[in-house]
């Protein structure tokens, strides 16, 4: 039987954007990927950052922002993982969870330049196909025409979580830069206030 194609897109999250959310489903609907998963990035206790919102805060933002999106998922696997958690680590750690699953990666041209300096880089390309959009200002240099890779115009929307972070602490509305479910979470709860 096929195992299920499933893609994996890290981030922090700090908070959830529609920018992250129009990546997700693009590559949900329009890639051979038959899932995306948002994977939530743990706070890394060595490294603590004010602004970062709890882990459970921002996994919540991405559930609600999901909402009963097909095909995508939030994901906090790395939650219970040793820090800071490594690319490779967690793929081990999915992998042996689901086995009947198939993970990818997915990433911006601004990583997939500096991939080849992450942690066993050679053996993530080796086992995984890496699903990359383009970034504008971010060429996708060697890579691009590796086996593995395949690139994709992906509509892309010019946000950032900084700037939403900023725009809540300035008393402004993130109406439509966040998911509304989301946005609305954010004005009952005051977070990045
Ligand atoms: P911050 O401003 O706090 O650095 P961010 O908006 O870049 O946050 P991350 O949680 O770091 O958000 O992003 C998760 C992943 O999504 C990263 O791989 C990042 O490159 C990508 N990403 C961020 N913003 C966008 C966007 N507008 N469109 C497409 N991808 C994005």
């Amino acid at each position: 039987m096929d195992k299920r194609k499933t893609g994996l897109f890290f981030g922090s999250f700090n908070p959830v954007h529609v920018g992250h959310m129009i990546l997700a489903n693009f590559m949900a609907t329009s890639t051979d990927l038959r899932e995306v998963w948002m994977v939530v990035s743990p706070q890394n206790p060595f490294k603590e950052r004010a602004s970062l919102a709890r882990d459970h805060d921002r996994l919540h933002l991405v559930e609600l922002a999901i909402g009963d999106t097909p095909n995508l998922k939030a994901s906090n696997v790395e939650f219970s993982m040793s820090k800071p958690s490594y690319t490779i680590d967690t793929l081990a750690v999915l992998r042996d969870k689901h086995p009947q699953r198939e993970f990818a990666l997915i990433m911006g041209t601004d990583n997939l330049a500096s991939l080849r300096k992450w942690k066993n880089a050679d053996i993530i390309l080796r086992d995984y196909n890496i699903h990359v959009y383009n970034r504008p200002g971010y060429p996708a240099g060697e890579l691009a025409d590796h086996e593995r890779v395949t690139i994709y115009d992906a509509p892309l929307m010019h946000l950032s979580a900084t700037y939403v972070r900023k725009a809540i602490k300035a008393g402004k509305s993130v109406r439509y830069l966040v998911p509304e479910a989301a946005a609305r979470e954010i004005e009952i709860t005051g977070l990045y206030q």
